[in-house]
C-alpha cells in the first residue's frame, strides 16, 4: 500500500508537519495524526487572552479541515509508547498504529519536583498557564477575584523553556489587567536567570507603562532559591515568606513524554539533525518544535512552524523521492507591551551538520517611537492569522 506518516501532537509543529505532507503528496503518503484534545488552544496570543486583548475562543482550533479538506486520518488518543524496531505507536484507547515515518511533536512537559512543593496536583491552585485552554481561564479568574492591593507572584523558568518572552508577556499583560482593576497591586517575579529575552525593551515598557507595580528578583537576590506551599498559597523566597493572591508557576521543562518513552531523549530533550528534523537516535522519526534540542533556534510556535516544513519535505523526499533542498528556517517573538505597544525578536537559520546555526537576527529598539510600536502589533496579529492558517488550513 501507501507509505504511512504517523503523526503524534496536533500543536504548531505536527499540525503543520501533517498539513505539508497531506497536502504536498497529493494522496501518495497516508497522513495520521494522534492528538488527544479536540479543540487545540494556542499558547501564542493567550497572554493576550488574560489581558483581555482577545477572547478565548479566538485562540480556539479545530482539527475539521484537515480531516475533510486534506483527507487527514485525525485520530483523537494519546500515544503511550513507541515501538522503534516494530516501527508502531500504541494508543491509550487501545490498538497500535504502523508508520514508515514517526514524526512528534509533543510539545513540553514540567521536569518533576522543579519548584519544591509544587506538582501537576497543584496546578488548580497555583496554575502554571504555559500549556492553555483551562489553565489560561483559570489563571485569568484568579487575577479577577484578587483584593483590591493584592499580590500577584510569578515563579519563571530556567532555561531552556518553551517561548523565551512568554513570562515577560505574561507580567506585561497581568500588569495591563491590575492596572485598569487593581491598580494597587503588587506583581513579583522570582526568577533563577540572570538575564531574559527582550529585557531591556520589557523594562522600559514596564517603566512606561506599571511604573512601581513590578518587582523582579534574580538569582542574585535569591530569585532562584524559591519553595511554594499550594495550601498555604505562600512562596518561600530566599527565606522570606510572601503570603500571595495568585501564586503563577512556570516550573522547568523537558520534552514531552512520549519522545522518553521512545527513548530518543538526551537529557531532557530530544537531539535532532537540522537537515531534516531526524532524531540522531533513530532515523525513522522526526522531532520537531519545543521537544527537540537542535541548536540556536528559540522554542516558540513560529519555530515549530517553520521546522515543520522542512521536516516535511526531507519525509516526502525519503517515501516519494520528491526533491529535497537545503533546510532553512526563521523565526519571529512578538510581545505585547500594552496597548499597541509590540515589540519582536527574530532571526533566520541553515543547518549544519552539527546544529541548526543562527544567519541573521533583529530585535526592536528601545525609545522607538508609538506609530512604530503600532505597527509591530499589527504584524504580530497578521502572524497569528497566517500561521493558524497553515497549520490547520
Ligand atoms: P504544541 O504546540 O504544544 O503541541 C503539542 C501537541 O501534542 C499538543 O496539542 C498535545 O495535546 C499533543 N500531545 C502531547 N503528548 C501527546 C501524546 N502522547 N499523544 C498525542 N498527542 C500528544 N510561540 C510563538 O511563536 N509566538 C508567541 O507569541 C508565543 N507565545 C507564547 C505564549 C505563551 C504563554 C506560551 C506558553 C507559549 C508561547 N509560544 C509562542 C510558544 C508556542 O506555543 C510553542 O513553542 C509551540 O506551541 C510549540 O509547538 P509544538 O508543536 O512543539 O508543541
Amino acid at each position: 500500500g501507501k507509505p504511512r506518516v504517523v503523526v503524534v501532537g496536533g500543536g504548531a509543529g505536527g499540525a503543520t508537519a501533517a498539513r505539508y505532507i497531506a497536502k504536498d503528496s497529493k494522496g501518495e503518503i497516508d497522513v495520521v495524526l494522534i492528538e488527544p484534545t479536540r479543540t487545540y488552544y494556542t499558547c501564542f496570543f493567550s497572554n493576550l487572552y488574560i489581558g483581555g486583548f482577545r477572547d478565548l475562543s479566538s485562540i480556539a482550533h479545530s482539527y475539521g479541515t484537515l480531516a475533510s479538506e486534506y483527507g487527514i486520518n485525525v485520530v483523537h488518543d494519546w500515544a503511550i509508547g513507541i515501538d522503534r524496531d516494530a516501527k508502531t505507536v500504541s494508543l491509550a484507547g487501545g490498538g497500535s498504529v504502523p508508520y514508515d515515518r514517526l514524526i512528534l511533536s509533543p510539545g513540553i512537559d514540567f521536569v518533576d519536583g522543579a519548584v519544591p512543593g509544587w506538582s501537576t496536583l497543584a496546578q488548580n491552585k497555583m496554575p502554571h498557564a504555559y500549556k492553555a485552554g483551562s489553565q489560561s481561564e483559570l489563571l485569568k479568574a484568579q487575577i479577577e477575584a484578587m483584593p483590591q492591593g493584592g499580590t500577584y507572584v510569578m515563579v519563571a523558568p530556567p532555561n531552556p523553556y518553551r517561548c523565551p518572552p512568554g513570562p515577560y508577556e505574561r507580567i506585561s499583560m497581568v500588569a495591563h489587567k491590575l492596572k485598569a482593576e487593581n491598580p494597587t497591586a503588587k506583581i513579583i517575579i522570582a526568577d533563577p536567570k540572570e538575564k531574559f529575552s527582550k529585557q531591556g525593551l520589557f523594562e522600559e515598557g514596564w517603566n512606561t507603562h506599571y511604573a512601581g507595580m513590578i518587582e523582579r528578583i534574580g538569582p542574585d537576590f535569591g530569585g532562584a532559591n524559591v519553595e511554594v506551599n499550594p495550601d498555604e498559597m505562600t512562596v518561600n523566597l530566599d527565606g522570606e515568606v510572601i503570603k500571595a493572591d495568585v501564586v503563577n508557576v512556570i516550573p522547568a521543562m523537558k520534552a514531552g513524554r512520549i519522545c522518553e518513552l521512545a527513548d530518543i531523549t538526551e537529557g531532557n530533550w530530544a537531539p535532532v539533525s537540522g537537515h531534516t528534523m531526524q532524531s540522531r537516535v533513530d532515523e525513522n522519526i522526526h522531532v520537531l518544535g519545543d521537544a527537540t534540542s537542535q541548536g540556536d533556534m528559540p522554542k516558540s510556535g513560529f519555530s515549530a512552524n517553520s521546522q515543520a516544513k522542512v521536516a516535511a519535505m526531507a519525509v516526502r523526499g525519503a517515501l516519494t523521492g520528491s526533491r529535497v533542498f537545503p533546510a532553512k528556517f526563521s523565526n519571529t517573538c512578538w510581545s505585547l507591551i500594552d496597548t499597541d505597544d509590540g515589540v519582536k525578536v527574530g532571526a533566520t537559520y541553515e543547518a549544519t551538520d552539527e546544529k541548526i546555526a543562527k544567519v541573521d537576527g533583529f530585535i526592536s529598539q528601545t525609545g522607538e517611537d508609538a506609530a512604530m510600536r503600532k505597527t509591530t502589533y499589527e504584524e504580530s496579529v497578521g502572524w497569528y492569522e497566517g500561521i493558524t492558517a497553515d497549520m490547520f488550513g
